[in-house]
């Protein structure tokens, strides 16, 4: 199934740390978030590497899950004003949902890699079937 020159590489370690999904070695990204056009060391075609909002909606489900759970202990144990979560909780809460950007995206377009995700490919039949090779055949 995979390339032998190209061993199947751990999603999760290069993912995370934003590499190449086939060498391990080139970056994936350039900037903050934008892809590149292709790696740097072995040359993979990053063409098919598109997460969308996926990042963006694990990013936010994870870190709304566990902020909730930590502003739910510091509010019941701590007891602070309301001024404390405005100037703590929620600059904490911005900066952890951009601190998980880039390792999901590294993520998911390791993925996208190791599973083959692409868009999917449909020819049309016609809308009564007259390009399907089965309608085509002589009944007889
Ligand atoms: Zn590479």
């Amino acid at each position: 199934m995979s390339d032998p020159a190209w061993p199947p590489l751990n999603t999760l370690k290069t993912g995370l740390a934003c590499r190449c999904p086939r060498c391990g070695q080139g970056p994936l990204l350039k900037g903050f978030l934008t892809i590149r056009e292709a790696c740097t060391e072995c040359g993979l075609d990053y063409g098919f590497a598109d997460p969308a909002d996926g990042p963006a909606f694990f990013g936010m489900s994870l870190v709304g899950v566990v902020g909730m759970a930590l502003f739910m202990w510091f509010e019941f144990t701590v007891h602070p004003p309301i001024w404390v979560h405005m100037v703590v909780t929620l600059p904490l809460l911005a900066v952890a949902c951009l601190a998980v950007l880039r390792p999901l995206k590294g993520w998911l377009v390791s993925e996208q890699y190791v599973h083959k995700a692409a868009e999917p490919e449909f020819t049309s039949v016609g809308a009564h079937g007259e390009g399907s090779p089965w309608k085509s055949r002589d009944p007889r």
